[in-house]
């Protein structure tokens, strides 16, 4: 099948080879952040190998964190980094795994749309794979695709056949490849080593696909002979095998490949005309302000898969951008949460911090020590950012500790008589797992006077959720008497979206996740506005601390005592 394709979109797949995480996410924002610079629409896909339809159902400590769309697909983490570099958000189009062409493929065999004919993976599940990647065909200059997987791997071999046919069909001058390998340095024999890119590109030609550009992460800048070595070796012009060094912060990269000519390149060579040499300068700014803050804040952030930060990716890059903005280096204390099983663990684990974020999370393991680190600080007035669980759990402890419902539970870890935070009554009936929690964009009604409304400055706005169960309007009369302010709620007011507590410095609390929308050169209100409460709040206890000698902050919280709760 000849997929029919408008010339004017031109598409550039990237590919890896070697190892896995040598970057090609951030190779793919990278290179999609200079190119809309220079003017051009750009989007960016990932193709995945896995079969799974999505990383919904799949573990966080495996795959890292379920990223979640406006249009409430559950992705890959890559996606994130796409929309943080570009700014421009992605849709449920932009994420495509081996399970959703199999599903997609499966479902047309059993209507008899293939006509009788033996159905396979060369025509069939390659046209599909086609047909997917020119979804955005027309819509946008330049469509980058990236690869999941390394180059070798069983399952990605029928991405990489329709790239090939891809690109045969629409010409070599509207496609391109870039593949990203690794230079190891190898201290016995004192050099760097380009066997294996060669073997990896070798491997990719097996498959009929030559490279147009080498990206070679390495450690130190590579000696000329090398780079024509692998040029040479690889069939590559010279000037395309661009070096990738490792980098202090992820968002110097395309600066970094700027200065490599990658764009140059990139353009020079899919004959993109008029395009103006990106100039990066707000970009620049917000890297300097990353590299070089005046001011530093410990952040403690307390969740359930400390170990596996790729699990709150988004979460860690929204306090970086919030950093960022406030001038801040945000120093990033992991705290397990199944560790604080008593008053004294919570208050021994929170001290020295500034301010505390508590993870989203499914399942009861945790959530006890999630609710004792919210009552202390809480009560030690310390800022705290509770995000979708972490929500959740400020409420539980809200109900437990100060409006005196002892036994106050999520319905999702126990169904007790006060269910302050229970299943939504749509989510009742559902036993399905994959895609069926209450996803993607919504809009939320913001109430003037809060420190919500202070910080988005808005009477409205839109956030993403990946939820099942919401806060129980059978409680909501109660808690608001007892002090919990309801700063953000659907505009149905059926569904409360966001918690308060007005006397505390900062305590807040969201149903959604408001780290999906932290772009990086601004952030997103929330965090900024949560950093800005800690750096305060630093400095006021700055002194108190050298005087502990660094122990338990001793505080004197009497006197707010009555404004919370108490
Ligand atoms: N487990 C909770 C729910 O389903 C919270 C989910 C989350 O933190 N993303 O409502």
């Amino acid at each position: 099948m000849a997929t029919k394709v408008n010339k004017k979109t031109k598409y550039i797949f990237i590919t890896g080879g070697v190892l896995s995480s040598l970057g090609k996410g951030i190779t793919s924002a990278s290179l999609g952040l200079l190119l809309k610079e220079r003017g051009l629409t750009v989007t960016i896909m990932k193709f995945d190998p896995y079969i799974n339809v999505d990383t919904g159902t799949m573990n966080p400590k495996q795959h890292g964190e379920v990223y979640v769309t406006d249009d409430g697909a559950e992705t890959d983490l890559d996606l994130g980094h796409y929309e943080r570099f570009i700014q421009v958000p992605v849709t449920r189009q932009n994420s495509v795994s081996t399970g959703q062409i199999y599903f997609e493929v499966i479902q047309r065999e059993r209507q008899g749309k293939y006509l009788g004919k033996t159905v396979q993976v060369v025509p069939h599940i390659t046209d599909e794979i086609k047909r997917r990647m020119t979804t955005f065909d027309k819509k946008f200059d330049v469509v980058l695709i990236e690869l999941g997987g390394t180059v070798g791997d069983i399952e990605s071999m029928p991405f990489l056949e329709a790239a090939r046919q891809l690109s045969l069909e629409l010409g070599r001058a509207n496609t391109l490849f870039i593949h990203l390998t690794y230079v190891p340095f190898i201290k016995s024999a004192g050099e760097f080593k380009t066997k294996p890119t060669q073997h990896s590109v070798r491997m990719l030609m097996e498959y009929g696909i030559q490279p147009d550009i080498l990206v070679c992460r390495c450690e130190e800048d590579l000696e000329k002979d090398i780079k024509s070595k692998i040029a040479l070796f690889c069939n590559v012009d010279e000037d395309a095998v661009v070096l990738a060094l490792d980098a202090e912060t992820i968002y110097e990269v395309p600066i970094l490949y700027s200065k490599a000519k990658l764009d140059d390149i990139v353009v020079r060579k899919l004959h993109i005309q008029r395009t103006v040499k990106p100039s990066l300068t707000e970009w620049g700014k917000f890297v300097q302000r990353i590299k070089k803050p005046k001011y530093c804040v410990t952040i403690g952030f307390v969740g359930k898969y400390v170990q596996h930060q790729d699990a709150y990716k988004s979460i860690l890059e929204a306090l970086c951008h919030a950093g960022a903005v406030n001038n801040t280096h945000v120093e990033v204390k992991y705290i397990d949460s199944e560790q604080i099983t008593t008053a004294d663990a919570a208050a021994y684990a929170i001290s020295g911090t500034d301010g505390i974020v508590v993870a989203p999370g499914f399942g009861a393991r945790g959530v006890e020590g999630k609710i004792l680190a919210i009552q202390y600080v809480r009560e030690h007035l310390v800022p705290f950012f509770g995000i979708c669980l972490g929500m959740q759990c400020a409420v539980i402890e809200f109900a437990r500790n100060v409006c005196g419902l002892t036994h106050a539970n999520s319905g999702e870890f126990k169904k007790v008589k006060h269910n302050v935070i229970d299943l939504m009554p749509d989510q009742r009936n559902i036993t399905n797992k994959g895609g069926t929690m209450r996803l993607g964009s919504y809009p939320c009604v913001l109430k003037e006077g809060t420190k919500a409304f202070e910080a988005y400055q808005s009477h409205i706005i839109r956030e993403r959720h990946r939820h099942r169960y919401e806060f129980n309007n059978d409680f909501r009369e109660e808690l608001e008497s007892a002090g919990l302010v309801i700063s953000g709620i659907s505009p149905d007011a059926r569904l409360v979206e966001i918690i308060e507590l007005p006397h505390h410095p900062w305590f807040l609390g969201c149903q959604f996740h408001p780290e999906f929308k932290s772009v990086a050169v601004g952030g997103h209100p929330l965090f900024v506005s949560f950093i800005h409460a800690a750096l305060a709040y630093h400095e006021r206890t700055v002194h108190h601390r050298v005087l502990d000698n660094n122990h338990l902050l001793v505080r004197n919280t009497e006197e707010h005592a009555e404004h919370i709760g108490h």
